[in-house]
């Protein structure tokens, strides 16, 4: 029973590792915390290339079929309208997958674990949560806690930290998590309301700016996702109360009727970035490695290419390359976090609440500029959709 990879974590991005080395024949122990996959609202969008990474494990079909292909996305000002609509079509030649997909990212976990399951080498233990890590020059020694506080000792020969931001393994450990936590709250409210029938222009993905509250409007399937920032000093009581929440959707949109609202949540960001993602025999991926605002969908997405990336060199490891080359994934993936991703996300929030009125106006010209320029569009595409963050990677030594 040693001689396997024990991941901590059933979200998206410990099950594509998983189903990455299981692919590979490699024994794999898939640890979660909780008694089943968490269901709650969280990512929602799949860019391009993680579509084009998920091919492999035959679940883009489904998660297609349960989602909704956006091939537009707009930037938008709440006064003016759009101000620049990208056309994902001009990347046909990049990507098998021209589109965002808006799908919950639980529909993915749920299609992963069904595959998983019948896999003869992967084995799933259900409230089990991870809490303590030794290694040694040959095996990981993971403590487990069961629901009854029962503690237990796995041995593996690698150990996967994929169980997000709070991480214990990647505290147990000891790497640290520097960054900043960013000032507002978010609150994301999910409704039926036919905002596409009532806004006629409106893309599928709409970042709408404005200098005193910005707001992210998404469809899926079945609902709109509304992602407005929230003051933390108003009490939680207060701001996920009926009454506030729909002030603050008239707000959005007036409508005659009062909003359905079928989830809400609020929750605070961080953006933050490991100091290593392998120490020893030990790695990290997905939020136990790196967290940032939700705007433009990247961490859910770059958890996954961080997965594909380890998995990939772990099957090189397991089959006799040297244990180093897993630093080549930290450094790779990292550099992405860092220089990316994080960067990507910060300037995406300062496009949307910039407040002084010369450097709004200035903002709004040049996303129209970059929409009317072929190349500019399609370089922001590139970006965007974070293809160009997994071509940059491959460069790094
Ligand atoms: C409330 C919320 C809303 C979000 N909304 C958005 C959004 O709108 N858009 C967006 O792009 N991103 C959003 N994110 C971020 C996105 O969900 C994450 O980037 C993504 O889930 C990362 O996947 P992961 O597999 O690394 O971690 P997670 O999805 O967090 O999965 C970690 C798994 O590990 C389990 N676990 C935790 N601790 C242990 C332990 N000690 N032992 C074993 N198992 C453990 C957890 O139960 C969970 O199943 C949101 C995150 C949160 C918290």
């Amino acid at each position: 029973m040693a001689d396997r990879v024990l991941v901590a974590g059933a979200g998206p991005v410990g099950l594509v590792a998983a189903a990455a080395l299981a692919a590979e024949g490699i024994p794999v122990t898939i640890l979660e915390a909780e008694r089943d996959l968490p269901d709650d609202l969280r990512a929602s969008t799949f860019h391009p290339p993680t579509l084009d990474m998920l091919e492999r494990f035959g679940v883009v079909a489904d998660l297609i079929a349960q989602g909704l292909v956006c091939p537009t996305w707009q930037f938008r000002d709440r006064r003016q309208g759009a101000i620049a609509t990208f056309d994902m079509s001009l990347l046909k030649d990049d990507t098998n997958h021209p589109y965002r997909l808006q799908c919950e990212q639980w529909r993915l976990t749920r299609l992963l674990r069904d595959r998983l399951a019948a896999h003869p080498e992967v084995a799933f233990r259900y409230g089990c949560r991870a809490a303590e890590v030794r290694q040694d020059d040959d095996r990981v020694f993971l403590t487990v806690v069961n629901e009854e506080g029962e503690e237990e000792v796995l041995e593996g020969r690698f150990l996967i930290g994929a169980d997000g931001a709070r991480s214990a393994v990647r505290k147990s450990v000891g790497i640290g998590f520097e960054g900043m936590t960013i000032p507002e709250l978010y609150l994301t409210l999910s409704t039926p309301y036919p905002f596409h029938e009532a806004i006629p222009d409106l893309a599928s993905i709409a970042y709408i700016s404005d200098p005193e509250e910005w707001l992210v409007l998404l469809r899926t399937r079945s609902l709109w996702r509304v992602l407005l920032p929230t003051d933390p000093n108003e009490p939680e009581d207060h701001m996920l109360s009926d009454g506030r929440i729909e002030e603050r959707m008239q707000q959005v949109h007036p409508q005659a009727g009062r909003y359905e609202i079928v989830h809400r949540t609020a929750y605070r960001v961080h953006e933050r970035v490991a100091e290593t993602y392998a120490l020893g025999r030990v790695f990290l991926a997905g939020d136990s490695a790196h967290i940032n605002n939700p705007l433009g969908g990247m961490g859910m997405n770059g958890g996954i290419h961080d997965a594909i990336n380890l998995a990939g060199k772990l099957v090189q490891v397991w089959r006799g390359a040297e244990l180093s080359l897993m630093q080549r994934y930290s450094r790779q993936r990292r550099k992405v976090a860092l220089e990316v991703v994080q960067q990507q996300a910060l300037r995406n929030r300062q496009l949307l609440n910039q407040r002084d009125p010369k450097l709004r106006a200035e903002h709004l010209e040049s996303m129209r500029a970059i929409a009317e320029d072929p190349r500019r569009h399609r370089e922001h595409l590139l970006k965007t959709s974070m293809i160009h963050s997994l071509r940059e990677a491959e460069a790094v030594p």
